[in-house]
């Protein structure tokens, strides 16, 4: 577009997104830069002090081995995670965060994150891996230590509200990306010798629970959106457990935490005939054998014995709130006064875990007359999200450490460094690395400067700077911008610009994608079910909707952000489609149910199912990988051999 001015940045290091991977990335280049003499750039699209997932603030931290109190080992950690994904898990990815993830959770200690302490000085725990906190400004503490790091050594750069639409190659290697502001007619080129992306997962993929007055809110932060899916697919890296999306139940509505009730206050959730469904239903976890055994019972699986009361017309679930902090404080009934005082303190604590991380639940709270002492709260499954940090697991397919690997996995697992992809130069973290689940934000953190650390050794090895082709930038640019000029070009068309035949805007385009999403590949229409009949029409309108995207339009910068989010959502969801349809069983009951494959299979399907996209024929090509293991396996997996 003529008023765009094209801004080129050479940098060694590349670190795309600003959450909490990225700032963990920032950290640990910044000192390896120094060392080598390298340039860091950072680009977010947001401002990094609250962008991300934790934007508006954690009472948990998810992660914390406490390797120093010897009361877990990595390996704990790794049976904890391979369990709860029903045994499709890499454990050198897992090893790797979990031995480091304790120092990431010092350093957010030492940069001032308040972390509760018990009279003893020990960290409380909310369960045997997390620690509670007052976590409202945790992302501004990260946040603020990353810029340091980069901006007072000298070494580093940071670009705010840019947004990163998609690489740029030099054959296999990364040679960059490309962007553009989101504030200015300003289009970016970034060229680097190695590039880490960690730019979240994706939410309103699958049409939301909240629409109408709700829409918008969601469990996960409406600003990840595919991003760093859509670059590592164009890029052509190989993705892993793209079908593993994550649903996670929550109170209702406004989507807060379960975590501090079910774990600190022990509560218990029922259905409306005062029933447990994770008492009653128990019989169900053998289907899910060994999984289903093992404690704690992997989330999909609770998820999916709450669903099953639901879909037998026991709903509401409740959260029973008045019963968990009733019970806590009965131990103080025989002092009206210390009775008293224990209740405001369990009340404070209950308000205060929302507050610190999802003050809208707080608010619906106030404006509904809950008080947690004396009412139960709703809670249920929400919507499918793509995180593979958390309870997801979907990303690219990255090696592993050196040091981990057996004789064995070094030939699966292991290409030259680690937490890079199968696209040379191009290093992940966070959500963006795929088969290493439940890294939650210290995980993420201790993965971008695992990433970090690998991608400067490959730059010092690799230290020519890739060539880009000044046509392909130029061709870049024209598409990217394009939303622009057809809208331009035809919104005069039309008594209403948002109705036009000649294009169409990113929210409607959005609606189509979830509309799709929700009735064919399992979304809360169906209850999370499909089947290979659905499965495939959600393929065939899938086409329909990428050829359409070639005529979105945008009224402006910010629209124009809107078609590109849309678009990486757009790819997301056919690489999950296309794995979903690729695995022949249901392995995930309570993430997604295939009705035509209703059992687990582990006898064909004990594998990690990949894609990959090839960026020259349009292609995607299918395939298995093996599940390897670095450590003794439990017993009551050990039939399950490789
Ligand atoms: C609702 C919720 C509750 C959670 N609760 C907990 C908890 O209690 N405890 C815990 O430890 N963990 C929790 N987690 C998990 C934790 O937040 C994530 O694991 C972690 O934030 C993942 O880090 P990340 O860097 O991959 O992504 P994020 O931290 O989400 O960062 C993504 C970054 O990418 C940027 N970005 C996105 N797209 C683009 C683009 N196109 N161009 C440029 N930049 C882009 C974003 O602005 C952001 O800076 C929770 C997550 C959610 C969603």
């Amino acid at each position: 577009m003529e008023n765009f001015e094209t801004v080129t940045v050479e940098t060694d290091l590349l670190i795309l997104g600003g959450g909490m991977a990225a700032c963990g990335a920032a950290v640990e280049a910044a000192y390896w830069a120094q060392q080598n003499g390298l340039k860091v750039t950072l680009v977010d699209k947001a401002a990094v002090d609250r962008s991300g997932a934790v934007a508006m603030g954690l009472s948990a931290i998810n992660q914390y081995v406490g390797l120093r109190d010897g009361k877990n080992s990595v390996k704990d950690y790794v049976d904890y995670v391979r369990n709860d994904l029903m045994g499709i898990t890499r454990e050198d990815l897992v090893a790797n965060i979990a031995r480091h993830v304790d120092s990431s959770v010092h350093l957010f200690e030492k940069w001032g994150l308040p972390i509760w302490k018990d009279e003893n000085g020990a960290y409380v725990h909310e369960g045997r891996w997390q620690l509670m906190l007052n976590g409202e400004s945790y992302k501004v503490v990260v946040a603020e230590a990353a810029k340091n790091a980069l901006l007072k050594s000298g070494v580093g750069e940071i670009y705010e509200r840019v947004f990163i639409v998609g690489p740029l190659m030099d054959g296999d290697r990364c040679a960059g990306a490309v962007g553009f502001s989101v504030r200015e007619n300003k289009f970016y080129v970034f060229k680097s010798k190695a590039t880490l992306v960690a730019m979240g997962g994706a939410v309103h993929v699958f049409k939301p629970r909240s629409s109408g007055e709700g829409m918008g809110r969601a469990w996960y932060p409406p600003w990840n959106s595919g991003s760093s899916a859509y670059f590592t697919i164009q890029a052509g890296a190989e993705m892993t457990c793209q079908e593993v999306r994550f649903i996670p139940v929550r109170f209702k509505d406004a989507y807060g935490p379960v975590g501090a009730w079910f774990l600190l206050f022990k509560s218990r959730a029922t259905n409306s005939q005062g029933g447990d469904y994770m008492v009653e239903r128990k019989p169900e976890l053998e289907k899910w054998a060994p999984y289903g055994r093992v404690k704690p019972i992997p989330a999909n699986l609770r998820n999916y014995m709450g669903m099953l009361d639901v879909m037998d017309g026991k709903g509401p679930i409740y959260m029973r709130t008045e019963e968990a902090l009733g019970k806590i404080a009965s131990a103080y009934k025989d002092d009206e006064k210390a009775y008293k005082k224990k209740m405001r303190e369990l009340e404070s604590e209950a308000w205060e875990d929302f507050l610190d991380m999802t003050i809208s639940q707080a608010i619906l709270w106030a404006s509904t007359n809950v008080q947690p002492e004396e009412k139960s709260s709703e809670i249920a499954a929400s919507e499918p999200y793509f995180i593979g940090s958390h309870s997801g697991a979907s990303g690219a397919w990255v090696s592993g450490p050196e040091d981990l690997q057996t004789d064995e996995t070094r030939q699966e697992y292991f290409w030259g460094y680690a937490h890079m992809s199968t696209a040379k130069g191009l290093f992940c973290a966070g959500d963006a690395s795929g088969a290493s689940s439940h890294k939650f934000s210290s995980g993420s953190h201790a993965e971008g400067r695992l990433a970090a650390k690998a991608a400067v050794k490959f730059i010092v090895e690799n230290s020519a700077m890739p060539a880009v082709d000044r046509a392909v930038v130029e061709a870049l640019e024209a598409a990217i911008l394009k939303p622009l000029d057809t809208y331009e070009q035809h919104s005069k068309e039309t008594t209403d610009p948002e109705i036009n035949p000649n294009y169409l805007k990113p929210r409607a385009f959005m609606f189509r994608l979830q509309k799709i999403m929700d009735e064919y590949a399992g979304g809360i229409t169906t209850q999370f079910t499909t089947n290979e009949a659905l499965l495939k029409r959600a393929l065939e309108l899938l086409a329909y909707l990428k050829e359409d995207s070639a005529s979105l339009a945008a009224s402006n910068l910010h629209e124009l952000m809107r078609c590109w989010e849309n678009i990486h959502r757009m790819w997301q969801a056919e690489a999950h489609v296309r794995t979903v349809l690729f695995r022949q069983e249901t392995r995930w009951p309570g993430y997604y149910f295939r009705a035509d494959k209703p059992k687990m299979d582990e006898e064909n399907w004990h594998v990690f199912a990949n894609c990959q996209y090839d960026p020259k024929t349009g292609e995607w090509n299918m395939r298995t990988r093996p599940i390897l293991h670095i450590f003794p396996q439990p017993k009551e997996h050990e039939s399950l051999g490789g």
